[in-house]
């Protein structure tokens, strides 16, 4: 079995562990020795450079491309898997080597990377997001007519529910059609027609079942929840973390602290939306308008959840606006008072522990999977390393390489 020796980089390992010079040695897919004067069958010389685990990104739409309902319209049925297949290598490129999708792909879409007939990061798919009639997930137009972002198929089936009977056999479904983690939207959101982003929705017996059917399938729950209310629903009954999290109070974040809920913040998402705006998208005034409406509130209760020690993992809405720039969200952490390295955490380890991955992945330490980022310079200037990714490793096999890409 040959042996590849990382030689002459600065370690960051995810850990939490201040950066250090470090050799990593890899055989069989796993990192297997760490520390200094190792050998190896095989050198990559990592002088000038950081090495840094695997990425995660726990919150992307790899079927969105920005958004834009009028181009959505026209854009036939099948089209978006072929553009999942470029949004998912430009999601390697920034060293994101596992996704959560937070709705849109389907089992396909993950058996093809599984089988590597396509490449991309490891997936854990929802499917879809389950949502009360007019929540969230409920495309009624005022016109009458349905429009969805995604259009439902015999694998990804429709996931507007009322009351916990219908709940239950919805959850069941899901898991049946391949979901890894259930999503449901505890509040209303920004990109749907008819919602407000300020009130709750579901009740609690409503969530309850969600929750009790998903833990017996030994999956966990993720909530958009962006209504004070849906925050508090969704953490008084056990979901394992808060996408948004637009309007945090201070209960809310205490509730947090005492359940160990995760958040995951997206603070790239209401400023996607805002952006697209500006470049014209076809984009209803709704959506303009409630972006507007929440992206400062969203901001300020990032900072307090942050400040507050409230377990963050990264996420970044990418799809609502293009992927490729995943790491952009690092910046926007440590402008809410979270230090590069807090931010690098929840960009690894921490999002590892969110997923249930931890075990084998999301920091480099022997015994676990292989999943590499070799960086150009300082891993620690979160604010550049988007751009100074030289390559990729899954499992110990090179996936990608934007360096040289960048070089020529
Ligand atoms: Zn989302």
């Amino acid at each position: 079995m040959t042996r590849t020796l990382y030689t002459g980089g600065q370690l960051f390992d995810g850990t939490g562990a201040a950066p250090a010079s470090a050799d990593v040695v890899v055989e069989d897919g796993r990192f297997v020795e760490i520390g200094s004067g190792l050998d190896g069958d095989e050198q990559v010389d990592c002088t000038g450079k950081s090495l840094l685990p695997g990425l995660f990104d726990c919150h992307v739409h790899v079927m969105f491309s920005g958004i834009d309902v009028l181009r959505m319209m026209q854009t036939p049925f099948s089209y978006p898997f072929f553009e999942a297949i470029h949004n998912l290598r430009s999601t390697l490129d920034q060293g994101i080597t596992m996704v959560r999708d937070a709705g849109g792909a389907d089992l396909g879409v993950q058996q093809a990377i599984n089988n590597g007939l396509i490449t991309g990061p490891r997936m854990q798919i929802s499917l879809g997001m389950l949502s009360q009639t007019g929540g969230h997930g409920d495309d009624w137009m005022p016109c009458g007519a349905s429009i969805p972002l995604l259009v439902e198929h015999p694998g990804r089936p429709s996931t507007v529910v009322d009351g916990p009977d219908e709940m239950r056999r919805k959850v069941r479904e899901l898991i049946r059609n391949g979901a890894d983690v259930i999503k449901v939207a505890t509040s209303g959101g920004v990109l749907s027609p008819r919602s407000d982003p300020r009130r709750g929705h579901f009740r609690d017996e409503e969530i309850a079942v969600l929750v009790e059917e998903a833990t017996a399938a030994g999956r966990f729950v993720m909530a958009h929840a962006q209504a004070t209310d849906g925050i508090k629903v969704a953490i008084r009954n056990g979901v394992r973390s808060i996408e948004h999290g637009i309007f945090l109070d201070d209960e809310a974040i205490e509730m947090m602290l005492a359940a160990g809920t995760w958040l995951v913040p997206t603070l790239a998402a209401p400023r996607a939306v805002l952006a697209l705006a500006d470049l014209g998208a076809g984009l209803p005034q709704h959506m303009i308008d409630k972006a507007r409406m929440v992206v400062d509130v969203h901001t300020e209760s990032v900072r307090r959840a942050i400040a507050a020690g409230v377990a963050v993992a990264m996420g970044t809405d990418s799809g609502v606006g293009s992927h490729g720039d995943n790491l952009r969200e690092l910046t926007l952490m440590t402008d809410c008072g979270m230090t590069p390295a807090g931010a690098l955490h929840a960009t690894s380890l921490s999002a590892a522990r969110l997923l249930g991955v931890d075990d084998d992945l999301g920091s480099i330490e022997v015994g676990k999977r292989a999943d590499l980022v070799l960086v150009d310079g300082d891993a620690l200037e979160v604010d550049t390393l988007g751009a100074r990714i030289h390559s990729v490793y899954s499992d110990g096999k090179l996936v990608a390489e934007p360096g040289r890409a960048a070089t020529g």
